[in-house]
């Protein structure tokens, strides 16, 4: 199975991607393992890869989409594979599409995990960080055993400006500019499969799994 998920900072991706593919028995492939696996091997394009982000520059698509080609040639991609952090743009998933048909494949579903705006911001503005020792915590979901207070060290916890909620929408909003063109291209193609994410984590898994034909 063919999968690609897509989601907003918050959704739960990296949980739901776990679950997908411990069922499924594809790999996980993400565009930051991808490319720092490329690199570490040494393989052509990994080193090219290397000297556009050694001088901060964006790796072109030609590269990237080269990495991609190298990646889902794997034995391990044989049966499957799910996309996290790729494709990012049209022309991106258009040099998919085509990488695809070259292997006789086709993806089978885009997945992607919707969550109200709001409901996001409480998420990703709950995060609270010690500036003694960098621990993390997030006042619902991994609250420190006293309110504002390190465990480890009994410092302040403080919140990063990149966590207030005006910054937060702020990410939010560019990442759905970003992200609506792909989804269009996708829903014309009939592969986008949305999910509702203001739920339960196992709720969200049964949904997928359910649109994935695993409940069957
Ligand atoms: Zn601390």
């Amino acid at each position: 199975m063919n999968l690609i998920l897509m989601g907003p900072p918050g959704a739960g991706k990296g949980t739901q991607a776990e679950k997908i593919v411990e069922k499924y028995g594809i790999p996980h492939i993400s565009t930051g393992d991808m490319f720092r696996s490329a690199i570490k091997e040494g393989t052509e394009l990994g080193k090219e890869a290397k000297s556009y982000m050694d001088n901060g520059e964006l790796v072109p698509d030609e590269v990237t989409i080269g990495i991609v080609r190298e990646r889902l040639a794997k034995d391990d991609a044989s049966n499957g594979f799910l996309l996290d952090g790729f494709p990012r743009t049209i022309a991106q998933a258009e040099a998919l599409e085509n990488l695809l048909a070259d292997l006789n494949s086709s993806i089978d579903h885009v997945i992607r995990i919707d969550v109200d705006t709001e409901q996001l911001v409480e998420r990703l503005t709950g995060r609270r960080v010690c500036p003694t020792c960098g621990a993390t915590y997030h006042v619902t979901y991994n609250p420190p055993k006293v309110e504002g207070i390190c465990d480890n060290d009994g410092t302040e916890l403080i919140q990063r400006d990149d966590d207030k909620p005006e910054t937060v929408r702020k990410r939010l909003d560019v990442n759905l500019q970003n992200a609506q063109p792909l989804l269009d291209f996708y829903q014309d193609k009939g592969y986008l499969v949305s999910i509702n994410g203001d739920q339960d984590i196992n709720q969200v898994f049964h949904d997928i799994d359910e649109k994935l034909g695993g409940l069957k």
